[in-house]
């Protein structure tokens, strides 16, 4: 299920473009548009829902299923010597956009 008002959706569905590194029909992986990192991926699930907590058993499988994808689609992406992988849920950590996303950090050697 998607939603009409977030842009994670809408880059989904293809309304805002994006350099895509992968698709298929549960996730899409894309480059972050403000890299923090020289290699910068989001990972999102095609259903719309912002914080853990709140994904069904369907949604916790579309977790459980990235974060399966996620190790081949890193190395072939830079990621090749390792990465980080980091989940912002809500305000304290910073959380922006409210659409369930994995950040993919790499390509060189990280700070912390
Ligand atoms: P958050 O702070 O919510 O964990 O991360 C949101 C991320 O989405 C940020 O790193 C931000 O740079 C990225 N972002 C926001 N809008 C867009 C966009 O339109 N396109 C892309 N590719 N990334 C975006
Ligand atoms: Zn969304």
């Amino acid at each position: 299920m998607l939603n009409n008002d977030c842009i994670f959706c809408k880059i989904i569905k293809g309304e805002i473009p994006s350099a895509k590194v992968y698709e298929d029909d549960k996730m899409l992986v894309f480059k972050d548009i403000e890299p923090k990192a020289k290699e910068h991926l989001l990972a999102v699930a095609k259903t719309h829902f912002k914080l853990l907590e709140e994904a069904d058993e369907a949604g916790r499988g579309l977790v459980d299923y990235m974060l399966f994808k996620i190790p081949g689609i890193a190395r072939k992406n830079g990621c090749e010597n390792g990465y980080r992988l980091v989940i912002n849920q809500g305000a304290d950590a910073g959380q922006t956009v409210f659409h369930l996303h994995i950040h993919i950090l790499g390509g060189q050697t990280l700070d912390w």
